[in-house]
């Protein structure tokens, strides 16, 4: 039954209210897990926390940036309280600030690498600590398709997303001794708000350059997340798997 697959789990998202975590956040509540959500906007975390408890499951609402060390303090320091156990933490908040090298400020560089790479940083570290005393844990990192290929414009977020594709095989060889594995999830072209105002023209050209034909959906990447939240993936870690409709073989 699918139900049973996370049930008496619990799974912190970070940057859930929307887009892919949203659909993370949903999937593994529907395959049983308590979610803790976490995102910068308090109703977006509200409605879908209200989501969550209409699916018979529990939710914690966790607001906040990852890219603040007080932030994540707070988060865990709640999950601890509540929940007591945390056995699944998905590192989905991420951000783009967009520009050519020549022209990237100190500032798009240093709020990109905040986020995407010092963010999983903090929520690792703090999952970690809970994770080792369980001897059990998930952790998954969305990384990108740009991290592997490396696309114009993208410099820092590139940097980031390839940061934590190094940050996964480090942490899967050290966290492995107590039973917690760390994978890297990349998704390609996926449509959600991220990628809402890349203007049309440009969107046909990148879904032409796709075998399978179509933009990923939220629902494409969170399959795969689901597969490594559960012990189906028990043998699996320090690896980053594609999910891109075939755009990068
Ligand atoms: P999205 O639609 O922009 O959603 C990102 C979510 O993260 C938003 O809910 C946002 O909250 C939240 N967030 C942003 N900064 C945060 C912070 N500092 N702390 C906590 N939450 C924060 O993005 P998406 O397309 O779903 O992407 C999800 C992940 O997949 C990202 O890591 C992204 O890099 C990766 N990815 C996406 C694609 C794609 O094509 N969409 C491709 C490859 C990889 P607010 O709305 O409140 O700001």
């Amino acid at each position: 039954m699918t139900q049973d697959l996370l049930s008496g789990k619990t799974a912190l998202i970070t940057g859930c209210g929307r887009g892919i975590g949203k659909s993370i956040a949903l999937t593994l509540a529907r395959a049983g897990a308590d979610i803790v959500v976490n995102d910068i906007d308090q109703d977006t975390a509200e409605n879908l926390a209200g989501e969550i408890t209409d699916l018979g499951r529990k939710a914690l609402v966790c607001c906040g940036s990852v890219g603040s060390r007080t932030d994540v303090d707070a988060t865990f320091a709640k999950i601890k309280d509540k929940f007591k156990h945390l056995d699944i933490l998905v590192n989905n908040a991420g951000i783009t600030r967009d520009n050519m090298l020549l022209k990237m400020t100190d500032q798009e560089w240093d709020q990109v690498l905040d986020v995407n790479l010092k963010g999983v940083f903090y929520c690792i570290r703090a999952a970690a600590e809970m994770m080792k005393e369980q001897a059990y844990g998930k952790i998954i990192n969305l990384t990108s398709v740009t991290a592997l290929t490396g696309n114009v414009g993208q410099a820092n977020y590139a940097a980031s997303k390839a940061g934590v594709i190094g940050m996964t095989k480090t942490l899967a060889r050290e966290l492995a001794r107590y039973q917690v594995t760390v994978n890297a999830v990349a998704p390609g072209f996926i449509d959600t708000p991220m990628t809402a105002s890349i203007p049309d023209e440009i969107k046909q050209t990148i879904v032409r350059g796709i075998p399978l034909g179509r933009a990923g959906s939220p629902q494409d990447i969170a399959n795969l997340v689901k597969f490594l939240s559960s012990d189906e993936s028990a043998y699996i870690t320090g690896q980053v798997i594609s999910c891109n409709g075939g755009i990068y073989i």
